[in-house]
């Protein structure tokens, strides 16, 4: 899961990073509020998941009430490379000195974690890492030994860290517990910067949590709330699917993750491409069926459906009952292909030639299924 940069600087706080106090706002009411409360000068910033802020006009200043309300004005409700800003962070204005960066990751390969720190901070990073590679200081740590003195001493040193660098032990340390403990697979900090009384402070946060500790982490249920979730996908997960949107033609419904995949990859090995990956979980029943059907008939570029089911505990007659039973309450707007198998696969076909006709077709593999469902895209668009 990524975290907005207010979620970040959140769990940086629980590991002692040292980070500006501040306030989300979602209207101009509540943002001239909490500017108010934290005294102007103050930084609005906008709250999506997406870099360069900064550049794209998302990060404003603002000195006064009349500035703040110009600012929350023009972020609020904002496009922001494709993601509309519906909250902004408002925290005290730093007086910055300098600007540094600093983050930990795993570096599979080496199967060490990666510690770089450059004094470079405050501009796109990749940037850097393109025209001034000697810029950026790359220590790895091993995760037995933790983050030593050493490992610090050698990246303030490569990266020259001038300003500020008595205070590099402490946040290094602060950022490496909230990576390690935190349960992150990225902590970045770009700008951490110098202030103009000398502390270290991070003006920005990136992070993306493991997702796979989320069991001991009853903290991250607050982050999870406000995850940014494609419409689809959040009504998706209410109805407990298992839901990813794609770009391609074809809606695809399958029972088990594995063979959701494998459906995947089968329709983009006979010429098409998925418009979403959707695993019903372990019933498909009525219910369920018709939760799927819902999500799916309901995106604009899906031309063909693609039933992909095989049954082995789930039953083929039930998931056939299903598709029936939804079928009564939901308007197929494009043809549907549907491909059963396993446990009662011919009790299930009997079931569905009740509604067999030119929109729900049966076919008996997954290839041929896959092929047919590509053809009738195909000529819906053509
Ligand atoms: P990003 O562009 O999405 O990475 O957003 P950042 O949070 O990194 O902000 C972009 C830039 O805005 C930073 O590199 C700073 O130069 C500037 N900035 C952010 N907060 C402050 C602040 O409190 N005071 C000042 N003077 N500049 C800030
Ligand atoms: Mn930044």
């Amino acid at each position: 899961m990524d975290l907005k940069e207010y979620q970040g600087k959140d769990f940086f706080r629980r590991y002692g990073v040292p980070t500006s106090e501040g306030r989300l706002a979602r209207s101009l009411e509540e943002a001239d509020e909490a500017a108010r409360a934290l005294g102007f000068p103050v930084v609005v910033k906008a709250q999506v998941l997406v870099g360069g802020r900064g550049k794209a006009g998302g990060v404003r200043l603002a000195s006064d009430a009349a500035e703040l309300a110009d600012a929350a004005r023009a972020i609020l409700g904002m496009d922001l490379k494709g993601h509309t800003v519906n909250e902004v962070w408002i925290e005290p204005a730093s007086q910055i000195r300098h600007e540094y960066y600093v983050s930990l990751t795993l570096d599979r390969a080496a199967r060490l974690y990666l510690l770089m720190v450059s004094s470079k901070g405050g501009v796109d990073i990749e940037e850097v890492a393109r025209t001034d590679p000697g810029a950026i200081a790359r220590v790895h740590i091993d995760p037995i030994d933790g983050l030593s003195g050493d490992v610090i001493a050698q990246a303030i040193e490569q990266a020259g860290i001038g300003e500020g660098r008595e205070h590099m032990p402490e946040v290094l340390g602060a950022l490496y517990r909230a990576f390690t403990e935190g349960d992150a697979d990225l902590v970045e900090v770009n700008p951490l910067v110098v202030r103009d009384d000398g502390q270290l402070v991070a003006l920005d946060a990136k992070v993306t949590l493991d997702d796979s500790a989320a069991f001991r982490h009853p903290e991250w249920q607050a982050y999870r709330a406000d995850e940014e979730l494609d419409s689809r996908e959040a009504i998706a997960r209410a109805r407990g699917l298992n839901y990813i949107g794609l770009d391609g033609s074809i809606g695809i419904i399958a029972n088990g993750a594995g063979l959701a995949m494998a459906t995947l990859d089968v329709v983009q090995q006979v010429g098409g491409r998925a418009a979403n990956f959707l695993d019903l979980g372990g019933g498909a029943g009525a219910e369920t069926m018709t939760a799927a059907l819902d999500v799916i008939a309901g995106d604009p570029k899906v031309q063909a459906l693609f039933v992909n089911i095989f049954g082995g505990i789930t039953r083929c007659d039930d998931v056939a009952r299903g598709i029936v039973a939804a079928l009564d309450s939901v308007e197929l707007r494009c043809p549907m292909v549907v491909r059963l198998d396993g446990t009662n696969a011919r009790e299930g076909h009997e079931i569905l030639k009740g509604v067999v006709s030119d929109r729900v077709i049966v076919e008996t593999t997954m290839v041929t299924a896959a092929q047919r469902a590509v053809e009738e895209a195909r000529r819906a668009s053509a």
